[in-house]
């Protein structure tokens, strides 16, 4: 399982990862959109960072829920809106819950996406944080029954793999889309901030 500090835990991590990565997300940026996707991350995290302590002893549900709302309030762009709702509708249906098993961190999980998806309505294979999304989905759902943290660390080889994935892609949602043919060759900054974030849900759960 994985319990509602370990969720925390993940978040902090995260806090810590996107202040590190900062640069880094934004030079993707810069190539394929307007450099700021580092910033918008760093800044959106940094407020959760912010927000957990009023939250951490609630349950699980109210901690990502506020995760959402603080992500949809602090950052601009494409990101803030999709992140957000992610948070947003992952907690449906873990509110009052203080620990998950792996199916229950799978439909969180799920969720999550089928927000961002609805939201964005960007499919697999146009050069998204869909497609990391999708990879560490897929990877969950064939491996449901080794233990929670097994699975994370499987899903997250899967998800370095989708975000590699997106170099030779077009993109064709998003700012990226609008440079057409010049967008391939290069790797999606939101597929990689999403694989950092589920990165730190891995480590955090060991
Ligand atoms: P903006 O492009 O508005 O500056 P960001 O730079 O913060 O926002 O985020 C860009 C990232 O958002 C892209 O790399 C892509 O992964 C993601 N993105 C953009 N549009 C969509 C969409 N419609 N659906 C899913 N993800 C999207
Ligand atoms: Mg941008
Ligand atoms: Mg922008």
């Amino acid at each position: 399982t994985i319990t509602k500090q370990q969720i925390v835990q993940w978040l902090e991590l995260s806090a810590e990862i996107f202040k590190n990565e900062q640069d880094f997300l934004t030079d993707l940026d810069r190539e394929i959109g307007d450099a700021d996707h580092g910033l918008n991350m760093n800044r959106g995290f940094k407020k959760v960072k912010e927000k957990l302590p009023s939250v951490a002893d609630k349950d699980i549900g109210t901690i990502l829920k506020t995760t959402g709302m603080t992500l949809l309030s602090s950052i601009g762009g494409a990101s803030g809106p999709l992140y957000g709702t992610f948070f947003i509708r992952s907690a449906a249906s873990v509110m009052a819950k203080e620990e998950l098993n792996l199916a229950e961190l799978t439909k969180m999980l799920q969720d999550g996406v089928d927000g961002i998806v609805q939201r964005g309505k960007a499919e697999v294979g146009d050069k998204t944080m869909v497609d990391t999304w999708n990879g560490i989905l897929a990877s969950l759902n064939t491996n449901q029954d080794i233990t929670l943290y097994d699975a994370l660390d499987g899903a997250v080889t899967d998800a370095e793999k989708a975000m590699k994935g997106t170099i030779p892609l077009q993109a064709r949602k998003g700012r990226a889309s609008y440079l057409g043919e010049r967008s391939i060759g290069h790797q999606d900054p939101g597929a990689t901030s999403t694989y950092l974030l589920f990165s730190a849900l891995r480590s955090a759960s060991a």
